[in-house]
């Protein structure tokens, strides 16, 4: 059983977007516009800033009060596409809930759209053409690259299908050539799917979800949930000791320093693709 460990692949490609991004005429700006105070958005986009700055590009947090209205969160928005020293945009989620995501979401330039969550983006990523891609499933797959885990002809399970991961890990995985099945929360029986998996990747934001009796093969597993309990510990959807003991377990993301390091990475590097025109061809991961 290895560690698959996003802090140390996220660290290795942050050395190499750094060089990258000396190269370029101008710093880069990544705009992050958080409403509210939803604590764990604060902490999040903490992070963010802290990996901005350590790759050596700016991030602008843009902090609005929670009863901001749809009219300015549009306006600001405006802005900031129009504002040619910006090149990335991301929205926090999730809003408060008097704000429509998908609304707001629409709004931002698709070539600033550094989250992937566009329409114009969605489609082109789901059609396989180079876009913007959501950050977390495609470190997932860089993730996957990286450790050399096969996924063509595989058969791999997605527990979840939000339109964050779930969906979008979907596609990618297909345009790698993987047999995919995704379960969400009305699946009946979620062991018996999983057990006929040569990956597993949940994200549920369910504790203890993912437990031995799921393991009917040798499998490669990834935990991308992130649980807060009640004694302010964090953990994913596996049962992490359990599962890391079982003979099937070939791999497995640890919580944190798995899929969380990863997403961060890519959020920068989609700055970059935006800010340099390139898509991601998410056919060539
Ligand atoms: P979400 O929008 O709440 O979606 C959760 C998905 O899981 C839904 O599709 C839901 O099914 C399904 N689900 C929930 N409970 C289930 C159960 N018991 N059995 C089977 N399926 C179940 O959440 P999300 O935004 O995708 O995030 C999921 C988790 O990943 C959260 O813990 C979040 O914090 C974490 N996350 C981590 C990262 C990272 O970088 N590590 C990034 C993003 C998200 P239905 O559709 O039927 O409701």
């Amino acid at each position: 059983m290895i560690w698959l460990s996003g802090k140390e692949l996220a660290r290795e490609r942050r050395k190499v977007l750094r060089q990258k991004l000396k190269l370029l005429p101008q710093p880069l700006c990544l705009a992050v516009i958080l409403v509210g105070k939803d604590p764990s958005s604060q902490i999040y986009v903490g992070a963010k800033e802290n990996a901005a700055k350590k790759a050596g590009l700016h991030s602008r947090v843009l902090r609005l009060p929670e009863e901001t209205s749809a009219n300015a969160l549009s306006l600001m928005i405006e802005d900031l596409n129009l504002n040619p020293s910006v090149h990335g945009i991301l929205l926090q989620l999730p809003l408060p809930s008097h704000l429509n995501a998908a609304r707001h979401l629409q709004e931002i330039d698709p070539q600033k759209d550094v989250d992937g969550f566009h329409p114009l983006n969605v489609g082109k990523m789901t059609l396989a053409l180079p876009a913007l891609t959501p950050c977390t499933p495609l470190g997932i797959m860089h993730l996957l690259l990286h450790y050399q885990i096969p996924l063509e002809g595989k058969s791999v399970a997605v527990v979840g299908k939000s339109n964050i991961v779930g969906r979008p890990m979907a596609q990618l995985l297909m345009h790698a050539g993987a047999t995919v099945t995704v379960c969400h929360s009305l699946t009946i029986n979620l062991a018996e799917h999983l057990r006929n998996a040569d990956v597993i990747i949940s994200a549920a934001g369910s504790p203890d979800l993912i437990g031995p009796e799921c393991l009917g093969r040798p499998a490669y597993l990834i935990d991308v949930g992130i649980n807060r309990l009640e004694d302010g510990t964090v953990c994913g959807d596996m049962q992490t000791q359990k599962l890391s003991e079982h003979p099937h377990c070939l791999g497995l993301t640890p919580v944190p320093g798995g899929v969380g390091p990863m997403t961060i990475q890519v959020l920068l590097e989609n700055t970059y693709f935006a800010a340099t025109g390139t898509g991601i061809d998410t056919e060539s991961i």
